[in-house]
């Protein structure tokens, strides 16, 4: 799998999955836009349910807004899906469709990029998401599931990677309130310009992570070492199968802001970067 950091163009801030009063968001949407614009996002979408909110009259040469849509229902074996899609044409949910795989693919057939929603809120396991194609990753991070305790879906991401299902990570507010639920959990982009074309482009590549406020500056693979560079943080974690990660700490009361680890010949390995205040920061795992 490909890491971002040798990729030409620069690094944008965007949360991808926010709703407004167009369906059960609390913010009209004129708004919502503001309230990331003013905390220093460079791109949103719009993912209000079922239906696409027009967006275009909010992009302008510094700030990009993307249009979106998440889908949901539930399949015959007794699973819920909420599928997001961004950079869609305009569309509404089509009500015959009661598979993930068929919320996918109505994203992939509006040119969007679809991943999937809070799998730890919606109880998807392994066996629930293994067999799907065509979505980018999951949420592992959700700002708005905060609210009962799930916001948090890495054991999720784990038992996938472990089990040879490679998949990015995403966090995201899912912002209903814009209190608790606002500017949390988003991801840098490296992309070549800020253009939904470009967006959409490196989201597919993989060229993003995903934080909560610790940054990821470098992350290389060398002679049989993975080296990361982190913004000032309190741990710093090689998360792979099995056992087989390690943390390294900053001595009480001090940072790091690097760590290496020696690699193996298979399986994955994925870093968080943890600061003072419990933050996290998720890069994409790389597979050898
Ligand atoms: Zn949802
Ligand atoms: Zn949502």
């Amino acid at each position: 799998m490909i890491h971002p950091f040798p990729v030409e163009g620069r690094w944008y801030k965007g949360n991808l999955h926010m709703h407004t009063t167009a369906s059960d968001g609390r913010l009209e949407l004129a708004d919502a836009i503001e309230f990331y614009k003013t905390r220093g996002y460079d791109f949103v979408a719009v993912t209000d349910h079922r239906k696409t909110t027009p967006v275009e009259e909010f992009t302008t040469d510094t700030f990009l807004a993307m249009h979106g849509i998440e889908l949901n229902c539930w399949d015959p074996n007794g699973y819920e899906y909420h599928i997001v899609g961004v950079g869609v044409r305009p569309f509404e949910q089509d009500p015959e469709i009661r598979t993930g795989q068929g919320l996918i693919d109505q994203v992939l057939a509006h040119d969007g990029v679809a991943f999937i929603a809070h799998p730890y809120w919606l109880g998807l396991e392994r066996q629930a998401i293994e067999h799907l194609t065509g979505a980018i990753g999951i949420e592992v991070y959700n700002s708005g599931c905060m609210e009962c305790g799930k916001a948090l879906s890495d054991v999720h991401w784990d038992d996938l990677l472990h089990h040879g299902y490679d998949t990015w990570g995403l966090a995201t507010d899912d912002t209903h309130h814009y209190s608790y639920d606002g500017a949390v959990g988003w991801v840098m982009v490296r992309a070549r310009e800020l253009t939904q074309e470009s967006i959409k482009e490196a989201l597919r590549a993989g060229h993003f992570y995903a934080t909560q406020g610790p940054e990821i500056r470098d992350l290389r693979v060398e002679d049989g070492w993975i080296h990361v560079e982190t913004s000032d943080v309190a741990r710093i974690v090689f998360v792979s199968n099995r056992g087989r990660g390690k943390s390294v700490w900053a001595k009480p009361g001090e940072t790091l802001n690097k760590a290496s680890m020696k690699h193996w010949s298979d399986g994955y390995c994925r870093i968080e970067a943890i600061d003072a205040q419990g933050r996290k920061a998720w890069s994409q795992p790389i597979r050898f």
